[in-house]
């Protein structure tokens, strides 16, 4: 089975994609961090942001793996340098979403994400996978939660990680990239008319993934087959 989660920012999507993963004992892959990945060799390539072929290139030229350290944590490796701590700084957050509007960028990753997806019992999440990626997945799931609730999220999960930045910033923000990405006119974030759309705002984690995993039951149920 295939199950594609998207959602805007702070829905929740990364960890429920990965409790779903881990309970099933299938792939989790985390597709906004392929586009922060790209983000961020720009920015340490010096490469410009309004500079689509040598944004292009850049992304056609890039090798990426997700692994799984030993304490089960999903890791992004790109050309053999771990990017998975670089690619979550608010600059890199910044940068991913106008650089995920280029269309020979959403080429190139939908192809990879496409080619790690392919042997199915996979768990993707990001804002595509739904509508473009996986439109044929049996599970597609729409996460959403109020912007409050989003932007506490991730002020929390950045302040965990030492950086100096209010609730506003980061509320504002996230508003900012959720506007480019539900308005960009490649691969929008929108809900696919068949997916069950389900709001993080008053559910425990638990209960989100319970909510998922009643999905994938019923698909599974109807399919006459297993996990
Ligand atoms: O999910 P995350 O916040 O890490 O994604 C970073 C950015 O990558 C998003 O703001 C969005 O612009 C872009 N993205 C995308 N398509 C995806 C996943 C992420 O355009 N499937």
């Amino acid at each position: 089975m295939t199950i594609a989660i998207d959602g805007p920012a702070g829905s929740g999507k990364s960890t429920v994609a990965r409790t779903v993963a881990d309970r099933l004992g299938y792939l989790y892959i985390d597709t906004g961090a392929m586009y922060r990945a790209v983000a961020y060799r720009a920015l340490r390539d010096g490469v410009s942001i309004a500079d689509e072929e040598r944004l292009t290139q850049l992304a056609e030229g890039m090798q990426m793996e997700f692994v799984q350290d030993a304490d089960g944590a999903l890791r992004l490796i790109v050309d053999g340098e771990d990017v998975s701590e670089a690619i979550r700084t608010p600059v890199v957050s910044q940068l991913a979403s106008p650089v995920s509007v280029l269309a020979g960028v959403r080429q190139r990753l939908v192809a990879l994400q496409r080619q790690m997806g392919a042997d199915g019992r996979v768990v993707m999440e990001g804002r595509d996978i739904q509508t473009v990626v996986f439109p044929e997945a049996e599970v597609k799931i729409f996460l959403t939660a109020s912007d409050d609730q989003r932007a506490r999220r991730r002020y929390l999960e950045l302040r965990q990680r030492g950086e100096e930045i209010t609730f506003e910033q980061v509320k504002r923000e996230m508003q900012e990239r959720d506007q480019r990405d539900s308005q960009r006119s490649l691969a929008p974030l929108a809900r696919a008319p068949d997916a069950v759309e389900i709001d993080t705002d008053r559910k425990s984690i638990d209960e989100v993934v319970e909510a998922v995993l009643q999905v994938v039951r019923q698909k599974a149920g109807a399919a006459g087959v297993g996990d």
